[in-house]
């Protein structure tokens, strides 16, 4: 699988982006792990490329000012699934195949099973509580 981070460039725009020095664990859609007490964040509006159309959802992210860390974008980032999420699937259209709550654990096996169907292209991961947008799958 492909792990698609949001850069940090992104928040640039969003002319209604917010600078923030951070609480403590805000998911960061940049390095794909959670905050430390203090790290400068932008907090903006952003729309995940999968979505395409009516299904072009818009919606608040955090990512770093200056990101320090360069993600692995070959396997899923732990640190940001240790609770349950919500896969969202994707068809090539950019319409909504499906949507799914995952418990931890269960990730890999149900991303296989997903991307074994030839009309999802890409998936999103996204809260349950809030449904944000996190980060998007696509195959390798
Ligand atoms: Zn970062």
């Amino acid at each position: 699988m492909r792990i698609h981070n949001v850069p940090t460039s992104a928040a640039l725009s969003d002319p209604g982006r917010e600078y923030r020095a951070s609480e403590p664990d805000a998911p960061l859609r940049c390095c794909l792990r959670k905050s430390l007490p203090d790290e400068p964040v932008w907090l903006f509006r952003y729309s995940p490329s999968s979505g395409k159309g009516p299904y072009a959802e818009v919606g608040p992210i955090f990512t770093h000012v200056d990101c320090p860390d360069e993600p692995s974008l070959d396997r899923l980032p732990v640190e940001l699934l240790n609770n349950p999420r919500i896969l969202r699937s994707y068809n090539a259209a950019g319409q909504i195949h499906d949507g799914e709550v995952v418990e931890p654990g269960s990730f890999d096996r149900v991303i296989e099973g997903l991307f074994n169907n030839p009309e999802i292209e890409s998936l999103q991961v996204r809260s349950v509580s809030h449904g944000c947008f996190y980060f998007a799958i696509t195959r390798a």
